[in-house]
């Protein structure tokens, strides 16, 4: 879309069909919001329901109601909408900046010395090979294009997974967001990670569950059970019935993901591992890496000079790489159960403390707050309980 208003010649390829399902929470920050509004999004559809905060809860009696803040640069206010919705709209819009979208059409590179030469298109039974100047990698956690280019996955930093699925609820026109921070297994053990409950205002909402790789039984983790679980955990007022059959994704964050970088190409999105590991959070950093790829893709054209795409790694390190340093070492430390449960309880019972976690689990501190200070003590706060936890306990 960037690349298109700028005047570029763009084509966008997708394998599936708008409006086409993506396993999601559906949840949109302020964050989102703005890229959307720039984007020209159409906020009034039916489909798109405006929430007001986050409500988050552990156990019975801790509970809280957080405002989205108010924000120099960001909105104070965020939305759910399907992404069968959310993605078919957007592409619209992309198609009205003038990108051609071609749709049932598989893309896959052919690799010279690093460049992309070529790439074979595949719609039915028909491939062709197109030439295009520069490429923006852009499909998702799984990456098969990425690969393909010699991207991989740091196995020393967190992943995720998660699964959703939708309910009706009579609580559906809720206007908050509501997150569960205390999650068990079947066990009744701590898992670090957490539920959801996101409002859709259409009589269903989204009910998920999250999970990071970071503690020890990470790998014999069962997304049915965890669903059953924080299912029958909820609170009544949502009165869940009705489920569709859950499905379950992973989550490539923290800037797990890399080379960026190529001769002629650019990797965006979960496709680069841009996921947050605060929240769990992927669609504002897919637009806005999007968005950061096209511009550096739209300097190196103007200057005949593709050495320039590699701007793009410099920039998301200036924008990205503290903070996500950060969410490395808070996921680290509550891989550690008992971590996990003090900060959830100590946090929940402090309505500053929560406004601030909210703040930077959501990315909305303001500039002189991200250079107050308070930012790093935090991180060297952070620190010293992961040093002081038992090392044993996690596989990093
Ligand atoms: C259960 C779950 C809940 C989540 N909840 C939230 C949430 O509430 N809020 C949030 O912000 N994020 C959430 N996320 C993360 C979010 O879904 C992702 O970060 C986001 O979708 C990333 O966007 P993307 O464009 O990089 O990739 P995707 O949305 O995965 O899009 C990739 C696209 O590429 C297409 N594609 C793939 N390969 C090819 C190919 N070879 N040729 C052509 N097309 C191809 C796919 O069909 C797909 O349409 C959640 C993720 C999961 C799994």
């Amino acid at each position: 879309m960037w690349l298109a208003r700028d005047g570029h010649d763009v084509t966008m390829v997708e394998k599936k069909e708008y409006p086409r399902e993506k396993t999601c929470g559906d949840g949109l920050t302020p964050r989102a919001i703005l890229q959307l509004q720039d984007m020209g999004f159409d906020f009034d559809v039916p489909e798109f329901h405006t929430v007001r905060g986050l409500r988050s809860y552990a156990g019975q009696d801790l509970k809280l109601e957080l405002e989205w803040p108010e924000h120099t640069r960001f909105p104070n206010w965020g939305g759910i909408i399907r992404r069968k919705d959310l993605d078919a709209q957007v592409a619209k819009l992309a198609e009205k900046e003038g990108v051609t979208i071609r749709q049932h059409t598989s893309a896959a590179p052919v690799v010279e010395g690093g460049r992309v030469a070529a790439v074979e298109l595949s719609e039915g039974d028909g491939t062709e090979l197109v030439e295009p100047d520069y490429v923006v990698v852009a499909d998702g956690s799984l990456s098969r294009f990425g690969r393909a280019l010699g991207t991989h996955r740091r196995r020393d930093y967190p992943m995720g997974l998660a699964a959703r699925g939708y309910f009706d609820s009579p609580l559906s026109d809720d206007d908050f967001m509501e997150s569960q921070l205390d999650i068990r297994d079947a066990n009744g053990n701590a898992m670090p990670g957490y539920g959801w409950i996101f409002p859709l205002g259409d009589g269903t909402v989204n009910v998920g569950v999250g999970l990071l790789s970071t503690f020890k039984q990470w790998k014999d983790v069962n997304t049915s059970d965890m669903m059953a679980a924080y299912v029958e955990s909820s609170p009544d007022y949502w009165d869940l019935s009705n489920p569709t059959p859950h499905r379950g994704g992973k989550l490539s964050m923290a800037l797990s993901v890399g080379p960026r970088v190529g001769p002629n190409w650019l990797v965006v999105g979960d496709a680069a591992g841009t996921i947050n590991p605060w929240n769990g959070e992927g669609i504002s950093y897919a637009y806005e890496t999007g968005r950061i790829a096209a511009g550096v893709i739209g300097e190196a054209k103007g200057a005949g000079d593709s050495t320039l795409l590699h701007r793009y790694d410099q920039i998301l390190d200036d924008e990205y790489a503290d903070y996500y340093r950060f969410a490395r070492l808070f996921v680290k430390a509550i891989g550690y159960p008992s971590v996990m449960q003090t900060l959830t309880h100590v946090g929940l019972r402090s309505k500053p403390l929560m406004e601030w976690v909210l703040k930077v689990m959501a990315n909305l501190l303001e500039e002189d707050e991200q250079e107050s200070g308070v930012s790093e003590a935090a991180y060297r706060a952070l620190e010293a309980v992961v040093r002081r936890a038992p090392t044993s306990v996690v596989e990093l």
